[in-house]
């Protein structure tokens, strides 16, 4: 239709006026068996990982990444266009391909962001299941986050509350767990020995972790922006008193609330590989220091099998489909800025074994390339061993005139004249945006395809001085692709030009940019200076002490995921086009043990947003038919 309705109009005029293919359908088109869809309801199935296991010996398909230049707060349309692009591989030109996308989080889609789904012509189907609850898996999370949560608080309590011998007892009250078991090998305590043979040494170290609360980095999370939860004192409870000398004080401490996609327990079920890694990525989670500086884990807390367990169904991806009806994998939602922004690797894992060697797996890398692309190859494929051919970078002419020198552009906002009019010298200039992508992209050895996401006002000399550009800057084709308001056929030669891009690549050229061997300062140094092109970094004196207790703790080799702004290589949002002579200051350094990355802190990251005045939510309703309005 023209114009394109609303995302949300879109969705559901497909359902209604098209109608959905049985989800059991999508997967069976797909070459899926009747035992590798798990139903849940008409819309969505669940994908078991024996759909890759059960595949072992059929090679991979093409692994193609979607990224995009810096974006303007509105989104450039990676989503629309890696579904767009989907949709034309499959419709279009007859090949077997998925899309792999992110789960997205309620937080932002009740907030200022929207839905995720893509858009136009080129979205995921029913947009409202996809953008609300899906199945559940970030539920999933945030119960085993929590509950985490609380066994830190209770053991916090416990420990000071009873003497050691009374501690021992209570937890030796039953035959040892596995997980006790664990912990007993990483004292180097006989775990066949009866508790009643320990020494009292080995009593009091087997039942006190001894948790400096100072050092507790352990947060609950949700999955709604709320920002009255960042800081919150627990145990204020008349209860939750403990003996001090003839006293009873108050057990209480500070501590604070996440989102939920913000969580680690998010990161680890974007970056494991199969249940039994995200039981050990699981237990393995640091949430504090011990008081001689040791690292106590959610296995020390005997919690990594529950957590394991409450991860069981979410570890397995959500088949959706397009307004195409093509196959799309949903899963894992980590955000952006401080974990790698990324889909699973099992979906994209599972999808490339499903379509086969002349197939496609299309995933999404969040943010700009500086950053999700670069977490895309460094972080995701360093821990899978996929390896990608082609990487389509997404620009379109709205954010190459801001990066040129045009005005500011604000969600919400009407846009300025200059975008709603030819300028090409605007376009031309900004372009120094996407050539620096391009350039970067190529140091990973993949062929590098330009999508310029098509909008209604751009100009056929606005849209030529991209490819031109890109082109000369390396690119292996450059294109215009139109799948937002025409879907698969306007994304045609999209398609065309990943197919050529693919079949041109030899997966043996892909290569990471640093050996995770290297010193944490160094990896931190390369990919500043070689992906941002800064000057150099700066580290403050508690990033330095950070980074030496990571060292002595024997998590130096992790590879580095740079927590900073997307608006800009550098950490100034509001430096666009390609900047030069900044440094990276690097405030903090946090672990993600578990899921397998250090993050340095760089710019003021939010880890729970908060709502405006006028948030999202208020559109949101029940129409009179019953239906979900509102959600765009
Ligand atoms: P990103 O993934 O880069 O954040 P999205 O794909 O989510 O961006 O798109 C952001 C919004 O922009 C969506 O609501 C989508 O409908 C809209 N959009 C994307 N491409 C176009 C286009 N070519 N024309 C008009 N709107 C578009």
């Amino acid at each position: 239709k023209t114009p394109v309705p609303s995302d949300i109009e879109v969705s559901q005029s497909i359902v209604r006026d098209v109608g959905l293919l049985p989800i059991t359908e999508v997967g069976k088109q797909l070459g899926l068996n009747d035992d590798e869809i798990i139903p849940w309801g008409i819309a969505k199935a669940k994908i078991p990982l024996t759909a890759r296991t059960n595949r072992l010996d059929v090679e991979d398909g093409n692994y193609v990444v979607v990224t995009g230049i810096n974006p303007t707060p509105l989104g450039e349309g990676k989503s629309t266009t890696t579904i767009g692009l989907a949709q034309a591989l499959s419709a279009v030109r007859g090949k077997k391909t998925v899309a792999c996308i992110r789960q997205p989080s309620q937080g932002p889609t009740f907030g200022i962001k929207g839905g995720a789904a893509g858009g136009g012509y080129a979205q995921v189907v029913p947009m409202e299941e996809f953008n609300l609850h899906l199945t559940g898996d970030i539920h999933a999370v945030t119960a085993a986050n929590n509950l985490l949560a609380a066994a830190i608080e209770t053991r916090l309590f416990h420990e000071a509350s009873q003497s050691d011998e009374a501690l021992f007892k209570r937890l030796t009250s039953k035959p040892f767990s596995a997980v006790q078991k664990r912990r007993l090998r990483k004292l180097g305590i006989d775990e066949t020995k009866p508790p009643e043979e320990f020494t009292p040494d080995e009593k009091r170290r087997f039942a006190r972790l001894d948790m400096d609360p100072s050092t507790i980095t352990w947060q609950r999370v949700l999955d709604t922006c709320d920002r009255h939860l960042r800081t919150v004192e627990v145990g204020l409870g008349a209860q939750e008193t403990v003996k001090s000398g003839s006293e009873r004080v108050q057990h209480s401490r500070r501590t604070g609330f996440d989102i939920t996609v913000a969580s680690e327990v998010m990161a680890v079920l974007a970056l494991s590989t199969d249940l039994h890694d995200m039981r050990e990525k699981l237990g393995a989670m640091v949430v504090a220091y011990n008081k001689q500086g040791e690292p106590v884990t959610a296995d020390d807390l005997g919690c990594g099998g529950a957590m394991t367990v409450l991860m069981k169904d979410a570890i397995m991806p959500t088949l959706m489909q397009t307004v195409e009806r093509s196959p799309v994998f949903v899963h894992a939602g980590p955000f952006a800025n401080i974990a790698v922004g990324n889909s699973s690797i099992i979906a994209d894992a599972i999808a490339l074994k499903v379509v086969g060697p002349d197939g496609f797996c299309v995933t999404e890398a969040g943010f700009g390339a500086d950053i999700g692309m670069e977490k895309f190859f460094n972080i995701k494929c360093r821990a899978s061993g996929l390896k990608p051919k082609c990487a389509v970078i997404v620009a379109t002419v709205r954010a190459l005139k801001m990066h040129g020198g045009g005005p500011p552009v604000a969600a919400g906002q009407p846009l300025s004249i200059e975008y709603q009019q030819e300028n090409v010298e605007l376009v031309e200039k900004g372009t120094s945006n996407l050539i620096r992508h391009i350039e970067n992209a190529k140091k990973y050895g993949v062929n590098v395809v330009v999508a310029v996401n098509q909008f209604k006002t751009d100009t056929l000399a606005e849209i030529e001085a991209i490819r031109t550009n890109a082109l000369q800057a390396g690119a292996f084709a450059a294109v215009v692709s139109n799948h937002w308001a025409e879907g698969g056929k306007g994304a045609a030669a999209l398609a065309e030009a990943v197919e050529q891009a693919c079949a041109d690549s030899q997966t043996e050229n892909f290569r990471l940019l640093y050996e995770s061997s290297k010193s944490i300062q160094e990896k931190i140094e390369i990919i500043c200076k070689e992906m941002y092109r800064a000057d150099g970094v700066d580290y403050s004196p508690t990033a330095q002490a950070q980074i030496e207790q990571y060292e002595k703790s024997g998590f130096g080799h992790l590879p580095i995921c740079i927590a900073k702004t997307q608006y800009s290589f550098s950490c100034d949002a509001s430096a666009k086009g390609a900047p030069t002579g900044f440094r990276v200051p690097v405030r903090e350094v946090r672990s993600c043990v578990g899921a397998g990355f250090l993050y340095p802190i760089c710019g003021d990251i939010m880890t729970i947003p908060g709502l405006s005045t006028r948030p999202g939510f208020m559109d949101v309703d029940i129409s009179e038919s019953g239906e979900v309005i509102g959600l765009f």
